[in-house]
């Protein structure tokens, strides 16, 4: 048996963007206009700004209010099923109070 085929011959001009939806107001953009958080195969959330990294992702807008309103609330653990720890949590504020909140 063979595999499904697409037959979508005809070309128009559809540019294949990836789209997510940010956890904390749930827009849906373009995925490289969300910041990717991801847990790692050895426990860690990070901050992935390459978009790459192994693991579970979930997405979050560069904006303070969505990342406040994100981390405040398990949202965010509830995406990436993983337990935040203080420390994680701590780190990622800390990463937008550094990265968005001043950014204007
Ligand atoms: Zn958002």
């Amino acid at each position: 048996m063979k595999g499904m085929k697409s037959t979508s011959g005809h070309s128009t001009q559809v540019k294949h963007i990836p789209q997510r939806t940010c956890l904390a107001c749930h827009q849906i953009k373009a995925k490289r206009e969300l910041i990717r958080l991801v847990h790692t195969p050895d426990g860690n959330i990070e901050i992935d700004t390459s978009g790459k990294k192994a693991g579970r992702g979930a997405y979050l807008c560069p904006v303070w209010e969505c990342w406040e309103a994100g981390l405040k609330g398990n949202r965010l653990e509830h995406a990436l099923r993983s337990r935040l720890t203080r420390e994680n949590r701590e780190q990622l504020i800390k990463y937008a109070e550094a990265q968005l909140k001043g950014a204007n």
